[in-house]
């Protein structure tokens, strides 16, 4: 169930650091979505490629996001519509991206995931690799991706210190980069936002505390 109360209060949460917010909509009606994006929120993400272009197709008007994992074979679907793509974690997902992108004439927002958590589960670059595609010369020819910034998810824990060390690092490795369009750093969940918005997030990715817990 949409919890606009929640909503609400972390919109206000997030106004002194200036962070923008994206709706995790994964799973959830449609309609929700609809509710929320007329109640004022512009930017949703979702995880699975179907599910992003079966919702899409109903509400054209959002700005969508895609910050699960994305095979190659698929980028070409999402590419006509997606407004960023959070969880890129390979030169050959740039360069498939880059090219679909190029086919229709656009400039691909995307981000770079830094593997920052201590779980196997999790996906993304490790630093080392970031900054040789960041640093290398591919990434020059690509002419239709923009890198706009990093991703990363902390590990699971209750442990604070260690989510707040991996949110360190990720945000010192942004600040390596940051500048002119390079300036957004998309970290912190439900779980973990504040956390995420002290160590300077940019953007938090956020699903239940809004939309309720997901089913599974
Ligand atoms: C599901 C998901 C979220 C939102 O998780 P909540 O705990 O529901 O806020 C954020 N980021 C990613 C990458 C996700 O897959």
């Amino acid at each position: 169930m949409l919890n606009l109360e929640n909503y609400n209060r972390i919109v206000e949460e997030l106004i002194p650091y200036d962070a923008h917010l994206i709706a995790v909509s994964k799973t959830k009606p449609f309609e929700e979505i609809r509710k929320l994006f007329h109640y004022g929120q512009k930017y949703f993400g979702e995880n699975y490629v179907q599910e992003l272009i079966s919702k899409h197709s109903i509400l054209p008007e959002v700005q969508w996001h895609f910050i699960g994992h994305l095979q190659r074979n698929k980028v070409k679907q999402i590419i006509p519509f997606v407004s960023l793509i959070h969880g890129v974690d390979s030169l050959k997902l740039l360069e498939e991206i880059n090219k679909e992108a190029a086919k229709i004439n656009r400039i691909q927002d995307c981000l770079i995931e830094i593997f920052i958590a201590k779980e196997e589960t999790k996906s993304g670059l490790t630093p080392e690799e970031a900054i040789q595609i960041l640093s290398g010369k591919e990434i020059t020819g690509l002419k239709n991706i923009s890198i706009r910034g990093l991703m990363g998810m902390a590990t699971n824990t209750k442990d604070e210190s260690i989510i707040r060390s991996e949110f360190k690092m990720l945000r010192n490795l942004f600040d390596e980069y940051n500048r002119d369009d390079f300036n957004i750093l998309s970290m912190g969940m439900t779980s973990d936002y504040k956390i995420a918005l002290e160590e300077g997030s940019t953007m938090v990715r956020i699903g239940s505390a809004i939309f309720g817990e997901r089913a599974g």
